[in-house]
């Protein structure tokens, strides 16, 4: 019976021509599925470069690209293809490792990538710390980019605009790209309390007396040095001022003197990465809507510091 059915298959012109249709049909897809690879091939390699993905930056920024500038490639090839963009505070080794997971070989930095603010490394030659790191970097073909100076000088700061997004300050600003804040009254013990609930349980550094009733609050992310916090705290709206990180022996001297003298000032540490982070979180959505089809990903470094 199946022989007599293949025998009727073979005579039948109709289905000769149904076979013919599905071999031309086979034909038709080999074609389309070589097209479509040439298409992926051309679009893989129409992924920008890392120079070009930083050009398209410059290109969305409000201010002038400076020649005097931190903001600079520190490692690897620019002109590679990017397969991801990683946007971090400060480029640890955990944090490339989980870019490279991530399948991201471009890092954007905020902070330096070799311990200083220049990236100077004539002093690091020879010490295995940076050869390792260097070695890392470059052996798994990842680039890196520090992106500082044009990212605070762009309006809004993306830094500070980051910031108060995850603060949740935006409803008690007094002027905007003024960073002056009123709240209702609480005292310092609970205003920093829940700064620490915030930054996941990070050890916040209070200088101040935990009772004092206040509503008028400073932000000063980062490390803008000891003549910012001064001005801030000088500041007849400023009571309390949250900053980043300093010497001890500037600003915490100060406050610890206005308190000596009854003034009514105190300051709170949230540490350098915690009062920028989220600003290089927020670039991550802002090169969402500047680049098409890179995928971008926010890598935290996270705050260094624990307390037993
Ligand atoms: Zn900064």
């Amino acid at each position: 019976m199946n022989k007599e059915f293949d025998r009727e298959k073979m005579i039948n012109p109709k289905y000769k021509k149904l076979k013919y249709n599905t071999m031309k049909n086979h034909i038709v897809w080999i074609i389309l599925l070589g097209f479509c690879l040439i298409g992926c091939a051309s679009i893989a390699s129409n992924n920008p470069t890392a120079r070009e993905v930083i050009e398209t930056i410059k290109s969305n920024l409000t201010c002038q690209w400076s020649k005097n500038t931190v903001d600079t490639f520190k490692a690897g090839d620019p002109d590679s293809e990017v397969t991801g963009i990683a946007t971090t505070f400060i480029v640890t080794m955990d944090v490339l490792q989980r870019a490279l997971d991530l399948e991201c070989n471009l890092i954007i930095t905020h902070e330096p990538t070799f311990y200083n603010h220049l990236d100077e490394v004539d002093h690091l030659k020879n010490d295995p710390v940076y050869e390792e790191k260097l070695k890392f970097i470059e052996e798994n073909g990842l680039i890196v980019f520090r992106f500082h100076d044009h990212w605070h000088r762009t309006q809004p700061d993306g830094i500070f605009k980051g910031m108060i997004n995850k603060l949740g300050w935006q409803d008690y600003q007094v002027e905007p790209d003024i960073l002056v804040f009123k709240f209702p009254e609480s005292t310092i013990g609970e205003f920093a309390a829940s700064l620490k609930e915030k930054f996941n349980n990070s050890p916040v550094r209070v200088i101040g007396d935990t009772e004092m009733k206040f509503t008028e609050v400073g932000l000063s992310p980062g490390a803008p040095g000891y003549m910012n916090h001064v001005r801030m705290l000088e500041r007849d709206d400023v009571e309390v001022l949250v900053a980043g990180e300093v010497p001890e022996w500037e600003s915490i001297t100060y406050v610890r003197d206005a308190g000596g003298l009854n003034m009514k000032k105190a300051m709170i540490l949230l540490g350098h990465v915690n009062s920028e982070e989220a600003g290089m979180e927020y670039l991550a959505t802002w090169l969402n809507d500047i680049t098409e089809d890179i995928p971008i990903h926010f890598v935290p470094a996270g705050d260094p510091f624990w307390t037993p």
